[in-house]
């Protein structure tokens, strides 16, 4: 099969868009890769690490004759980056991101674009809570889900070309819209990333344990909070500024199961706790079965000493 795009232009070369970048060579889905960052140090990396074939100081100048545009910033760039590459796409290049939330960053972007292009909103639903160039690794996608939100009108042979490279990258491809995306997301992401920050800061106001008991016994659960809280506050910053109604939604709901069960703690209410258990038990086996996750205890962390 043919590859889908003969060049594809990263805007932001961070841990998305390395690990695309190294995915798209190893599977040889595109001829060239041009990129560009904000700072120098991560366009020089980029270019070390064999990310990208060309640097360029500017996205106007790394989108020029690309027929695939991935836009890895942050949410809260999204909008100044589509203003400036705008003038400058190929005739029928294909648009996309792959930003954690998706009607914010159609507002941002869609308004920019001109009409000869195929702007395909994305996101591909896999992460570390590591950060820039170096981060990225070719397996990041691998038996990890993409949902694309096309918006109407969307070229179905873009979306093609698109699914094909995601595909392509090891990831499945889910179509859906935006609205319902960023109230998934907020359920399965980022609403947890707020609990998770939550409690860490929580640990970390009690000073007296923080120094001392919290680090030596966090094996105890706490330590997986601290791994998610310490994703990147940028990213994590314009993820709540945008995605705002489906996270406080969800987050309501979070706060009414929290009091039940403060009142079932309160009135010795065993067997509510149980069956509650129960049920959150069952979603653990059953994200195993869809292998999304090792069944291995510990997350496998024993194995890997
Ligand atoms: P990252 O590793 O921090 O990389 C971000 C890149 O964007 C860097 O190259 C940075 O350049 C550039 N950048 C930052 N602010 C910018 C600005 N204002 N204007 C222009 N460029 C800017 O981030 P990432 O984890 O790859 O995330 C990128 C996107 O993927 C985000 O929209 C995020 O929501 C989404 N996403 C992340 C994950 C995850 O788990 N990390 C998962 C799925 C989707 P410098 O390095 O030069 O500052």
């Amino acid at each position: 099969m043919s590859a889908p795009f003969r060049h594809v232009a990263f805007i932001g070369l961070g841990l998305i868009a390395g690990s695309m970048a190294l995915a798209i060579r190893r599977a040889g889905l595109a001829q060239k890769i041009s990129g560009t960052a904000r700072t120098l140090e991560t366009r020089q990396t980029a270019l070390e690490l064999g990310l990208v074939d060309t640097v360029h100081e500017t996205a106007a100048q790394a989108v020029q004759g690309a027929d695939l545009v991935v836009l890895c910033v942050p949410v809260g760039a999204m909008s100044a980056v589509a203003h400036e590459i705008a003038p400058h796409l190929a005739q029928g290049a294909v648009v996309t991101d792959v930003g954690s939330v998706k009607q914010a960053v159609i507002d941002a972007v869609a308004p920019h674009l001109p009409g000869h292009v195929h702007f395909i909103p994305g996101h591909p639903l896999a992460g570390t809570e590591h950060s820039g160039p170096r981060a990225g690794f070719a397996e990041l996608f691998e038996n990890r889900w993409c949902i694309l939100t096309p918006i109407e009108g969307t070229d179905p042979d873009a979306l093609d070309r698109l699914s094909r490279l995601w595909q392509g990258v090891g990831a499945s491809i889910d179509v859906m819209d935006a609205p319902h995306h960023d109230l998934v997301l907020a359920v399965t992401s980022h609403t947890p990333h707020l609990i998770a920050y939550t409690m860490v800061g929580v640990a970390d106001d009690l000073r007296r344990v923080t120094d001392s008991e919290v680090i030596k016994y966090s094996a105890a659960g706490f330590r997986d909070f601290t791994r998610i809280a310490a994703s990147d506050p940028v990213m994590w910053r314009d993820v709540f500024l945008t995605n705002k109604d489906a996270t406080l939604e969800i987050l309501g709901r979070f706060t009414e199961e929290l009091f039940a069960l403060q009142r079932a703690i309160r009135q010795g209410d065993g067997a509510l706790l149980q069956d509650y258990f129960e049920r959150t038990r069952a979603i653990r086996r059953g994200i195993i079965e869809a292998g999304q996750d090792t069944a291995a205890p510990d997350f496998g962390r024993a194995q890997k000493k």
